[in-house]
């Protein structure tokens, strides 16, 4: 599968050993690979740098011949706002960070990034402005410090560094045996599930894209874990467009703007505030999976 990544190369003159059955697209993505299952445009041209607004305009896609899994959305993610995805399991939240990333083309309508439609866009502009922060984290048989340093390979020490402090990883990563330079292992088999995910957003930091999207870790990171991955994606989304599929109630309760799918459909949008007073999808939600809408505003009992 990874033979197929064109950047690929340069990992292997990193002299990088791939665990070739752990490559997800998404988890490329995390690295700036492209999957080679679209083209770019004939005419490609780079993504005009600007705030960083998405757009979806009537967008509607099936995988193949299946079932819609998206129906006449239509949505703007505007410019440095945080917003929670939610909805229930199979609603189409994970197809539309898809489309986002363009790892699929809509069947009907378009996504656009300030204002650009980014089916004409080469992939390279596209995937330079943008993060993707996963439930896994794919690490390479390399240095921890290589291991940040994927999202920008001419990034300085320095940098990586600075990121590695921003995502709560610089610490942990000293207290290794050989530091930055200490090997990950077999997909960072010597890492616990927080340290890796740290190193994703350490990542995603690197990259100073300013769309960044986050599929939530649903498997509860033990306490101080969670405490510092937490406080990682504060700095992670301090001022980007955020699009989070957001599992934990700190997260829903936190973003400025919730967007409810259901059944590829988008039926809400407002604040937690708001979406809580009617009686719809969102408050059912939060109901089972919460326990209670007395909760709002109480800090999280673990769902
Ligand atoms: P969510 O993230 O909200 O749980 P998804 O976007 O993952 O929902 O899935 C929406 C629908 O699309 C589901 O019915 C799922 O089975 C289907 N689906 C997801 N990915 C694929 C795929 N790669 N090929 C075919 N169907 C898919
Ligand atoms: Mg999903």
């Amino acid at each position: 599968l990874l033979m197929a990544y064109e950047p690929a190369k340069r990992l292997m003159r990193m002299r990088v050993a791939v665990e070739s059955n752990l490559v997800g697209v998404r988890m490329m993505y995390e690295l700036m690979d492209q999957d080679d299952t679209l083209t770019e445009a004939p005419h490609a041209v780079d993504l005009v740098p600007g705030p960083g607004a998405v757009e979806l305009r009537d967008v509607s896609f099936s995988y193949g011949a299946g079932q819609p899994v998206l129906s006449d959305v239509s949505i703007t993610f505007q410019a440095g706002v945080t917003t929670a995805l939610v909805g229930p399991s199979g609603s189409g939240k994970s197809t539309l960070l898809n489309l986002v990333m363009r790892l699929y083309d809509p069947t009907g309508g378009a996504v656009l990034i300030d204002g650009q439609d980014i089916s004409g866009l080469t992939f390279d502009s596209l995937r330079h402005r943008m993060s993707f922060v996963g439930q896994d984290t794919f690490l390479f048989s390399a240095s921890v410090g290589e291991n940040i340093r994927v999202s920008r390979p001419d990034a300085t020490d320095e940098e990586v560094f600075a990121a590695a402090r921003a995502a709560n990883a610089h610490e942990f990563i000293l207290a290794l045996p050989q530091g930055y330079d200490t090997p990950v292992g077999e997909n960072g088999a010597f890492l616990s599930g927080g340290q890796r995910q740290r190193l994703s957003i350490a990542r995603a930091i690197l990259r100073r894209g300013e769309i960044l999207l986050l599929d939530e870790a649903t498997s509860a990171l033990d306490a101080t874990s969670e405490a510092a991955v937490k406080e990682a994606l504060r700095h992670l989304t301090a001022g980007v467009t955020s699009i989070v599929i957001a599992h934990r109630l700190s997260t829903i309760l936190e973003a400025d703007r919730i967007v409810v799918l259901d059944q590829g459909r988008i039926v809400e949008t407002g604040t937690a505030a708001e979406l809580l007073q009617q009686d719809g999808v969102f408050r059912d939600l939060f109901e089972k999976q919460f326990g209670g809408t007395e909760l709002l505003g109480i800090e999280t009992p673990q769902g």
